[in-house]
C-alpha cells in the first residue's frame, strides 16, 4: 500500500493546483481526498466531509455510486476507448439518442468533447463557419455577443467570450473581440434600478445591442436563468425569453452555456426549461457523467448541422475533435447517469428539498453579513457584505469567502467561494438531515468569521 501520509508532501513538491495561488497553497495545510460514498468524501485520516459543492459542480448521485460503478465495469471489460474519427462506437450512439431525448425540442445533432471550455469554443467555431458557408449575404457576421461577468471556460475562444475581469483581463491582448451586453444583477443592479418597477430595461437594453450588431454578429452566448462563476447571479423572469426572441427575430444565433445549470441543478433537466427556450446550440459538460469522467457535448439544430453539408473538395467539413471526444468510459457513465435519473426519478424527487433548501436559505438572513441570497434548484450563492445597509463589500484582501470556507472544513463541510459569494451546490440525492448539517455548518462559519 501507498504511505498515504506522504501524498501532501508530494503534492506540494509537483503539483500545480488550478485557480490557486501556490504561494499560500504550500504554507497552508490541505486536505488529501482518498475516498468517498455518496454526498460525503474521506481525506486520508479517515474525516468526513460534506461535499457542499459537487466536486465543482459535478457530482449528482453522489460518489462511489453502486451503479455508475457497475457500468464503468461492464464497459471497461469490452472496451476503453477507441476513435470518433472515422468510427463509431457504441455508447457514444446510445448517449446522444438519450441527449437528443432530454434536450430542448430544437437540437437533433450531438457534437462531443471533454470539457466545458471545448464545448463553448466548438459551438462558437460553428456558428463563425455556418454564416460563412451560408453566402454572401451574410459574409459580415463574424462576431459574438456575450454577456458581462460570463464564465465560458479557460481556453482563449472561451475566454475571449468571458467576461470575468479577474479571471481574464491579462489575457487581452490574446483575444478576439466580442460584443456585450450587460447580464442582469438585480441586487446590485448596473443600471441603478430596481426590479420590477424596471420593466426589465436591461433586457430592452440587451434587446437594442443585439439589434445594432446583428449585422455583424454569427451567435449570442449567455448562460440561462444564472451565472454560476461571476457569483451565482440570477437573472429576473422574462429576461432569457426576450434574448430569445431578439436572437431568433435577428438571424443571430442562441447557444446556450448549460456547462453548470445542466443535469437537474436547477430544479429542471436544464436551467433553459424554466422559459421554455429553443436555443440553436447549446453547451453541456459538468453534470453529465454524473460526476465520473471528463465528457461535453455541443448540441445543435438540424439547420446548422446541414450547413456543413457538401462536397468533401468544398471545404465544408467542421475540421475539428479533441483525440478523447467521444469515450467509451464516459459515454456508459453518462448513459447510466441519464437512467438513474429516470428510475430513481430524481427530478421529482428533489422538489421537497429544493423547497427545504430555500427554507434554510432564507434562515440565513438572521445573520447581518448576509447581503443577497440567489438560488435556482440547488444551485445557490450567498454574497456576504460588510454593511447589509450600503451593500458595502468587505475589503478583498481580509478574503472573507476564503476564511468561511476554512471554518466550514473544520467543521466537517467542503465547500469553495467566488470571492465573498458562498457557494453552495450539493448533489442532487442528498437528503434533508445532511442538507441540515450543511446548512447549519456554513451558518456557523459564516457566523464565526463575520461576526
Ligand atoms: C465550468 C464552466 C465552464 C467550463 O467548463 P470546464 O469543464 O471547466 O472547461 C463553462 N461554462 C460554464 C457556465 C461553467 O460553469
Amino acid at each position: 500500500m501507498t504511505d498515504l501520509y506522504r501524498i501532501e508532501k508530494l503534492d506540494k513538491k509537483f503539483v500545480w493546483h488550478p485557480f490557486t495561488q501556490m504561494i499560500d497553497w504550500e504554507k497552508d495545510q490541505n486536505i488529501v481526498i482518498e475516498r468517498g460514498e455518496g454526498v460525503y468524501l474521506y481525506d486520508i485520516y479517515g474525516k468526513a466531509y460534506i461535499d457542499g459543492i459537487s466536486s465543482l459542480w459535478v457530482n449528482v448521485h453522489g460518489h462511489n455510486n453502486s451503479e455508475l460503478n457497475e457500468a464503468l465495469r461492464e464497459q471497461i471489460d469490452k472496451v476503453s476507448h477507441s476513435t470518433l474519427l472515422g468510427l463509431a462506437n457504441v455508447p457514444s450512439a446510445i448517449l446522444a439518442e438519450k441527449l437528443i431525448e432530454i434536450a430542448p425540442k430544437s437540437l437533433k445533432k450531438v457534437f462531443y468533447s471533454d470539457s466545458g471550455s471545448t464545448s463553448v469554443e466548438i459551438a462558437i467555431k460553428v456558428a463563425f463557419q455556418y454564416f460563412k458557408q451560408k453566402g454572401r449575404a451574410y459574409k459580415n457576421k463574424k462576431k459574438i455577443i456575450a454577456a458581462t461577468s460570463a464564465y465560458h471556460g479557460d481556453t482563449i475562444g472561451s475566454v475571449s467570450v468571458g467576461g470575468m475581469g479577474l479571471f481574464h483581463s491579462i489575457y487581452k491582448p490574446l483575444l478576439f473581440e466580442t460584443i456585450r451586453i450587460t447580464y442582469p444583477y438585480c441586487y446590485r443592479c448596473p443600471f441603478g434600478l430596481k426590479h420590477p418597477d424596471c420593466g426589465l430595461y436591461c433586457a430592452e437594453e440587451a434587446e437594442k445591442i443585439i439589434r445594432f450588431h446583428a449585422e455583424e454578429t454569427c451567435a449570442l452566448i449567455i448562460e440561462p436563468m444564472i451565472q454560476g462563476a461571476s457569483g451565482m447571479i440570477t437573472m429576473p423572469t422574462g429576461y432569457m425569453k426576450k434574448i430569445e426572441r431578439v436572437c431568433k427575430e435577428n438571424d443571430v444565433l442562441l447557444i446556450l452555456d448549460e456547462v453548470a445549470t445542466g443535469f437537474g441543478r436547477t430544479g429542471k433537466m436544464f436551467a433553459s426549461f424554466h422559459e421554455d427556450i429553443l436555443p440553436d446550440a447549446m453547451c453541456m459538460a459538468k453534470g453529465i457523467t454524473g460526476g465520473y469522467l471528463p465528457m461535453a457535448a455541443t448540441l445543435f439544430t438540424q439547420e446548422i448541422y446541414d450547413g456543413f453539408l457538401g462536397n468533401y473538395e468544398d471545404n465544408m467539413t467542421f475540421f475539428h475533435g479533441h483525440t478523447y471526444t467521444g469515450n467509451q468510459l464516459a459515454s456508459a457513465c453518462a448513459i447510466k447517469s441519464l437512467e438513474l435519473f429516470e428510475k430513481n426519478n430524481l427530478l421529482n424527487r428533489i422538489q421537497p428539498l429544493i423547497i427545504h433548501f430555500n427554507k434554510l436559505l432564507k434562515d440565513l438572513t438572521s445573520l447581518e453579513t448576509v447581503g443577497d441570497i440567489r438560488n435556482i434548484g440547488l444551485m445557490a450563492g450567498i454574497e456576504l457584505v460588510k454593511d447589509r445597509d450600503t451593500k458595502e463589500s468587505f475589503e478583498v484582501k481580509r478574503r472573507i469567502g476564503h476564511k468561511v470556507i476554512i471554518e466550514a472544513r473544520n467543521r466537517g463541510v467542503i465547500i469553495r467561494p467566488l470571492g465573498d459569494v458562498i457557494v453552495i451546490m450539493p448533489p442532487l440525492v442528498i437528503d434533508s438531515c445532511t442538507m441540515d448539517i450543511l446548512m447549519s455548518v456554513i451558518y456557523d462559519s459564516v457566523k464565526a468569521v463575520t461576526l
